[in-house]
Order: structure tokens, then sequence, then C-alpha cells
């Protein structure tokens, strides 16, 4: 190599290094300094107890509504009416498809726009073959071991019955908010909200009601589920991925194995789903850029190197993400192939072969474009390909720029006891009702007070699902804050 070459080649190594070096010293922590809120007082062990008692009545939804136990649904409203009397005295209750409600608080001031809180309050079945594996059973609502146990501890009665603690509370000190306040609770989240949610966002749409924000569950205080990090991360939902179903099927002549065309209708539809797997749909960076932006700098000097400098390390990254089904969730749509279904006999050509690919599509993305893409990935005419079910296109993503972005974020440190939370936009991997309200409001925000290590995360729609009280205590005072906050928006 010539001199001048290796000069010059020397000079840019330097260069790239020291704004690699800069930017890392540069990527600080964003955390702003807020003066925490102590002396709300909650009773610990009673609005434990009452968690306890809402975990008892089993509100299961299903998409076979004959399969419901409507009466259950009855009853669990009748025991919110008589554990917060204030609410139900001073609240309008309307409910919608029979069993969704609408609580309304009217605001002092109508021409401001109001403010929803939304908590689903129908669980996931727990499947009777996984009994053994529950510490304490799943819809007896025990308390133990600091613990409130059973279905709907994280998803998600937890939430509304937090809501209504904060309010009941709220209107015991005398106070009337200023904008209206909405308290929404649909009856069939877990199979879509199609009855629920989407019902009560037309009847607010045709009353012109425009919120301010929205705040659903599909965020929390995570602990120790980032590698590196070791302060408590506040993930709040800003978007859901979207989602659809496609079924792919291949008609084909049948007849005797013993003379076989080149390629039965298994051979066809498998190499079909073998180029969807071999084809991923390209990744898209802007939301995992948006999350490290926050919890970046809490990393340790390497990662926050990389994280800093992602002008230079996003295909590194990329590729690190690719290796981990959950981080390659958050970057691209992804592809599932879950079901197959073809043959009749072992000596007899298929006469048909049918298989089903769940896709959840990335914002940006569309239930359209995903259809079309699957079409010429697989480029095949034997291939017919449909729309199975219901599907839902991914949410807009909602700014973290806006005052309700920006309360929502000051609640949450002022009442998380621990000053170096760190609270980050992310995307919401799971469905929630609050997609359906993007339609009537750009301010839609998903999370849950509740600080939570993964192992107890996995409780959500799985076994030994379970709240500490002090969890419990922390998101009733949150609540309580958030409303008081919103006088101030
Ligand atoms: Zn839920």
């Amino acid at each position: 190599m010539k001199k001048k070459t290796l000069l010059a080649l020397l000079l840019g190594v330097t260069f790239v290094v020291s704004v690699v070096l800069v930017r890392t010293a540069l990527f600080r922590s964003t955390r702003a300094r807020v003066e925490p809120v102590r002396g709300i007082a909650v009773h610990e062990a009673r609005v434990a107890q009452h968690l306890a008692e809402a975990i008892r009545f089993k509100t299961v939804s299903n998409r076979d509504a004959s399969q419901v136990d409507w009466d259950t649904f009855t009853a669990f409203r009748a025991f919110l009416e008589k554990t917060y009397p204030r609410l139900h005295a001073s609240l309008e209750r309307e409910l919608v498809h029979d069993h969704s409600m609408l609580f309304t608080w009217r605001g002092r001031d109508p021409t401001l726009k109001p403010v929803v809180l939304m908590a689903h309050y129908d669980v996931v079945p727990a499947p009777e073959s996984t009994n053994a594996d529950w510490v304490q059973p799943a819809f007896e609502g025990v308390i133990a071991d600091g613990y409130v146990w059973g279905r709907g501890a994280l998803d998600n009665k937890s939430s509304l019955m937090g809501i209504f603690e904060a309010v009941e509370a709220l209107l015991a000190d005398g106070f009337r908010p200023t904008r209206t306040v909405y308290l929404v609770s649909g009856h069939d989240e877990e199979i879509g909200g199609w009855d629920g949610a989407v019902k009560i966002v037309e009847l607010l749409g045709s009353r012109k009601v425009e919120p301010e924000f929205v705040l659903d569950e599909g965020g929390a205080i995570v602990v120790n589920a980032i590698p590196g990090v070791r302060v408590p991360v506040a993930a709040v939902g800003v978007s859901e991925k979207g989602y659809v179903t496609l079924e792919l099927r291949v008609a084909s002549e049948g007849g005797h194995s013993s003379t076989p065309p080149h390629q039965t209708a298994v051979g066809v539809l498998g190499k079909a789903i073998a180029e969807l797997e071999a084809n991923p749909f390209p990744s898209d960076m802007t939301y995992s850029a948006q999350f490290f932006e926050y919890v970046g700098p809490e990393m340790p000097f390497a990662q926050r190197m990389i994280f800093a400098n992602l002008w230079l390390f996003r295909p590194l990254v990329e590729r690190i993400m690719r290796g981990n089904p959950s981080m390659d969730a958050s970057i691209r749509t992804t592809t599932a192939a879950t079901m197959f279904d073809s043959g009749i006999k072992e000596n007899v050509l298929p006469p048909r072969a049918t298989a089903v690919v769940n896709f959840r599509i990335m914002p940006g993305d569309s239930v359209d474009a995903v259809v079309e893409r699957v079409r010429s990935v697989i480029n095949d005419g034997r291939v017919e390909v449909r729309i199975r079910g219901k599907a839902n296109e991914p949410s807009p993503m909602s700014s973290i720029d806006t005052r309700s972005y920006a309360l929502i974020s000051k609640t949450i440190r002022q009442t998380a006891r621990d000053e170096n939370l760190v609270v980050a936009p992310y995307l919401a991997m799971a469905a929630s009702d609050a997609r359906h309200f993007s339609s009537i409001c750009p301010n839609v925000y998903r999370f849950l007070p509740f600080k939570v290590p993964p192992e107890e995360l996995k409780g959500i729609h799985g076994t030994n699902e379970r709240l500490s009280t002090k969890n419990f205590a922390q998101m009733v005072r949150f609540y309580y804050q958030l409303l008081r906050n919103c006088e101030g928006l």
C-alpha cells in the first residue's frame, strides 16, 4: 500500500472512531428529575381484598356467545356497584351491547377535551390441564405470600379495580374533575373487542367526542428484561401491530400414489411456505431506535456505544435482533405458519392442501400489502391466498411530543418511588382494545403501572398469574395522581 493511501485510511479510521466516541459521550440519560409524590393514602390490605374478590368472578369471554356465563358478568357489575358506591352515585353508567361499561364523570368545563381510561373485565380461561401448575387456583382470588393470585390479576382486572379505587378515593376527597373523564371497560377484549370497545367508540364518535388522550393496557414497568439495563424501564406503548391470518389452498387431481405428478398438493404448498419463511418481511428500526434512544444511555459502555451510533452499527444491531424472536418481532411484520392440513390416505394423492399463516403487521405495512407480498413471494398460480377471519390494520403511531404523553410520563416518575426509572415509548406486540380508539383520538397510550420481572409477566394468559399487593397499591396511587395531574393538562 502506498504511504499516502495508508495515511488517508488511518485518518479515516481515526475520524470514525472519534465520531463514535463523541456520540457515545453525548448519549446521556434523558431522565428529567421529578419530585416524587408521597402521601397518597391507600389501604393496601383492603384494596387487595377487593382485587381478590374481583378475580373470583369467572368472566371468561368466548367467541361462541352461547358458551359465556353472562350471569357472572352481571354479577361482577353488581359487585362493582356494591364496592364503589360513590363512583356509581356520581358517574353515569351506560351499558353497551348489554355488558360493556361506559362511565361518564362530567367535568366542570365541557369545552375541554375529555380523557379516557380503559380496562377490560373479561379474562382468558385457565385450561383445566394446567390446574396442577398453579400454586393457587386461578379463580379463587387467594391472597398469599404478598400476592393476589389468579386470572385477571395482571390482565386486566387490576387496572380496572385500580382505576375504580382511585376514583372512589378522589370522590371521597370531594374532587371533581375539570375535564370530563370516561371510564371504559369492555367485556370482550380477549376475543377482539368487536361488541364492546368498537361499539363504545362508535357511540362516542356519534356524540362527537374527541378525547385528549386514551390510556389502556399494553405496557408496564419492567425490571431485568433488557440485557445490561439495571434500571426499571416503564415501557409505554405508542402503537400496536396489526393482525391478519391467511389461508393458502392448493387443489390438485388426486389419484393413485403409484403414478404421481412431479409435485403433489403437499409439495406445492410446502414449497410456498418454505418461500415465505426464507423471505421475511423487511425490517423497520423506527420503533426500536426510538426505544433505545431512552434505554440505550442506561446500558454498559459497549452497548451504549452501539446504540449511540446506529448510523454505523444498524446492520449489526439488526443481525442481533434477527437472532432473537421477540426482538425480531419488534422490527418487522412476522410470518408464522401455524396450521397445515392435507391428505386422506398414504397411497392416495391429496386432492387438496391448506395451510394457515398468521402475520403480525408492522405499523407502516398494511393488510393489503401483506396479501400482495405473500402472493408475489409465493409466485405460484396454483396457490390460492385468502384472508381468514377478521384482520386488523396496525395502529397509527401516537406522538411522544404531546402534553398527554408528558403527563403520563411525569405521573409514572412521580409515583414509581425510584428515581432511576426510565420511561420509554415502544411498539406493543399484543393487541388491545386501545387500537379501536385510533379513529377518534390520535393520542392513544398503553401502559399498566405495575413493576414486574419477566417471570411474573409470563402469568399473562399463562399460569400463576399474580400481582403483589404492593404493586396493586402502587397502581391505585398512579391512577389517583394521573387524574389529579389532568387538572393541569
Ligand atoms: Zn388484556
